[in-house]
């Protein structure tokens, strides 16, 4: 099991934001800003690049997860970035799909 199944299953503890029967929010780790939320299907789903009209709905998914902690968060108003690295020269560190909502302060284009 990949490390993000393993916070999904819960048997690597994690700080979670949310959860549903198809996608988990949790705190990162390492916060690149006040506010760094990773929201992750359930699903072994490698990158954003082998996503399929499958994973339609479960995409949209996310994205409804995403904006509902923005609300949550306090950074709706404020903006936030969503982010999803893809491979080894965007720093893709775990091989499991996971949006990064980071906000909370202004962002500049390398953070
Ligand atoms: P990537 O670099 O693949 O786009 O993002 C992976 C993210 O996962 C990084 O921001 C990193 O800090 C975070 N991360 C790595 N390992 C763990 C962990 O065990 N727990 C949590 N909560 N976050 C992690
Ligand atoms: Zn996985």
């Amino acid at each position: 099991m990949c490390l993000f199944c393993e916070i999904a299953a819960g048997t690597i503890p994690s700080k979670k934001a949310y959860e549903d029967e198809t996608v988990v929010a949790f705190y990162d780790i390492a916060p690149q800003a006040p506010v760094h939320v990773l929201i992750i299907p359930r699903k072994h789903i490698e990158s954003a690049q082998v996503l399929t009209e499958t994973e339609n709905a479960l995409l949209c998914h996310m994205f409804e997860v995403a904006r509902s902690l923005a609300v949550e968060l306090g950074v709706a108003e404020s903006g936030y970035r969503l982010i999803t690295n893809v491979g080894p020269d965007a720093g893709q560190s775990v091989p499991h799909l996971h949006l990064h909502l980071i906000g909370g302060k202004t962002l500049n284009w390398n953070n």
